[in-house]
């Protein structure tokens, strides 16, 4: 009898323990929604294993042990990003590396590529001139960021797009990034999310980027960021 009991506290325990390491206060670390294999041959599934499992999983670890340090849990990311150079770097890093990522892996799929359709083409062809312009523009702010950091396509207070860059793990939703608005599409381009398949060739990696951008979750971003 007592054995049981103990077991059953033990099992009450390790379920406990499992649910603060995937959720603190709503933070909650997100499923990939594909197999790692699922973007090749244009991101390797090795690289996407070792991204989502290893660099992710310790930027949410990170972050949750933080916010809870801080004892800011119960704000969210964009309340925290609102105010970010208030708080210990950590929280921009850690906080910047949860949320980059989980919309990184939102903005790409298998079976995915092509181009956009409906409001967010006619926004691009507004705003940039042409599709082709476009791609020119982001692919050239992803080739040109210095060292790690990320390329975006966002949208500003006015509902405006607008192409940027930002280091390490700054987004557009964070009070020092230099152009501010609300991120639909985002592209990493630290060396841990190429550097397996294409060593120092970025702009390759840039270049089949467009292969594995699902454009459906995107526009849905942008409606959602419009509105
Ligand atoms: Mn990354």
């Amino acid at each position: 009898m007592k054995t049981k009991a103990l077991l059953l506290i033990t099992f009450i325990f390790s379920l406990i323990t499992v649910n603060n390491r995937t959720m603190a206060q709503g933070h909650t670390f997100p499923e990939l929604p594909y197999e790692y294999s699922a973007l090749e041959p244009y991101i390797d599934a090795q690289t996407m294993e070792i991204h989502y499992t290893k660099h992710h999983r310790a930027y949410f670890d990170n972050f949750v042990k933080t916010v809870t340090e801080n004892k800011i849990e119960h704000l969210s990311l964009e309340d925290i990003f609102a105010k970010v150079s208030a708080f210990p770097a950590a929280i921009r890093n850690n906080g910047g590396g949860y949320y980059n990522h989980m919309l990184f892996w939102q903005v790409m799929g298998p079976n995915a590529g092509g181009q956009p359709e409906g409001a967010l083409m006619d926004a691009i062809n507004k705003t940039f001139g042409s599709f082709d312009r476009f791609k020119t523009e982001f692919e050239n702010a992803a080739k040109t960021q210095f060292g790690s950091g990320w390329a975006w396509l966002a949208v500003d207070a006015d509902g405006k797009l607008f192409v940027s860059q930002t280091s390490n793990q700054d987004n557009p939703l964070m009070d020092v990034a230099v152009k501010r608005g609300t991120p639909v599409l985002a592209l990493d381009v630290w060396e841990h999310a190429y550097y397996l398949k294409y060593q120092n060739r970025r702009p390759e990696y840039v270049g089949n980027f467009w292969n594995v951008v699902n454009w459906k979750r995107v526009a849905e971003l942008y409606k959602e960021a419009v509105k």
